[in-house]
C-alpha cells in the first residue's frame, strides 16, 4: 500500500474530528501531504466515518491525478491541492462544517481575538474570504474556493493564522501535518464559540491588547517559543 503511514495519519485526523463532535454524517475532510513524494492523502467522498479504513484513503498528486486508491476522493480535493501549492510549508488541511465556525462564515465576519485562547493558536483575527463570483461558482468551484482562500491571505502569513472562514460556507484549517490541521479545526471551533458568547455577554467587547496577543502567540510559536517541554531528539 502506497504511503501507509501517511494514510494512517490522515485516517486518525479524520476520526479526531468525529471524536471532538466537529462533523455530522459524512461532512468534513482532512488530508495530509508527503512533500518529498509530492503526494496528498485525503478522505474518500461520502464514506461514513465508522466504516473508514486506511485502505480507503485516496492518494493524489498535486494535479489531482489519483495515483492510488479505489474510491473517489473528497469533492473538496482541488481546494486542498491549491492550499498545498500556495502555502509551501503546510502538510495538512482540515475542512469541517463545525457549528460556531460555520456560523461566523455565514455571517461573513472575521473572528476577533478576544482572549489568550485565540492568541495561543492564531496570531490575528481569523479572516473571512470574499464571496465567489457567479462565474467562479459555475467554473471549477473547488479550485476557485482554494484561490479565494489564498487571496484572503495576500497579506497574512498562513503559518501564523492557520484557518480561514469561507464566506457562506465553512472553515478550512491547516498545519504542519494532518493531525495539526485537525487540532487547529478543533481549537478554531472552541474559539469561535467563545467569541460568540463574549459578544453576547458584551456586544462592545474589545479585542485583546496587541502586546498580550503577541506574547501568547510568540511564546508557543516561532524561533523564541518557550511554552511546553524541551524536545529531545
Ligand atoms: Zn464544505
Amino acid at each position: 500500500m502506497l504511503l501507509k503511514t501517511l494514510r494512517e495519519e490522515v485516517l486518525e485526523a479524520n476520526l479526531e474530528l468525529v471524536r471532538r463532535g466537529l462533523v455530522l454524517y459524512t461532512f468534513g475532510n482532512v488530508s495530509g501531504m508527503d512533500r518529498n513524494e509530492g503526494l496528498v492523502a485525503i478522505k474518500p467522498s461520502g464514506v461514513p466515518y465508522e466504516h473508514l479504513t486506511s485502505a480507503d484513503i485516496v492518494i493524489s498528486d498535486l494535479d489531482g491525478k489519483i495515483v492510488d486508491g479505489k474510491l473517489r476522493p473528497s469533492s473538496d480535493l482541488a481546494t486542498h491541492l491549491e492550499l498545498y501549492k500556495q502555502f509551501a510549508k503546510i502538510g495538512g488541511v482540515a475542512h469541517t462544517h463545525s457549528e460556531f465556525a460555520t456560523a461566523w462564515s455565514q455571517a461573513e465576519t472575521p473572528i476577533p481575538c478576544f482572549g489568550t485562547t485565540h492568541a495561543d493558536s492564531f496570531h490575528g483575527p481569523v479572516p473571512v474570504t470574499e464571496r465567489l463570483s457567479a462565474s467562479e461558482i459555475a467554473g471549477d468551484y473547488e479550485l476557485e474556493t482554494g484561490k479565494n482562500i489564498c487571496r484572503a491571505f495576500a497579506s497574512i502569513d498562513p503559518e501564523s493564522v492557520p484557518a480561514v472562514l469561507v464566506a457562506g460556507h465553512a472553515p478550512f484549517c491547516w498545519g504542519a501535518n494532518a493531525g495539526a490541521a485537525a487540532h487547529n479545526a478543533v481549537i478554531l471551533e472552541y474559539v469561535a464559540k467563545m467569541a460568540y458568547h463574549t459578544l453576547l455577554i458584551n456586544a462592545e467587547s474589545r479585542p485583546l491588547a496587541r502586546e498580550l496577543h503577541d506574547k501568547h502567540f510568540l511564546r508557543k510559536h516561532g524561533r523564541n517559543a518557550y511554552y511546553g517541554q524541551v524536545k529531545t531528539q
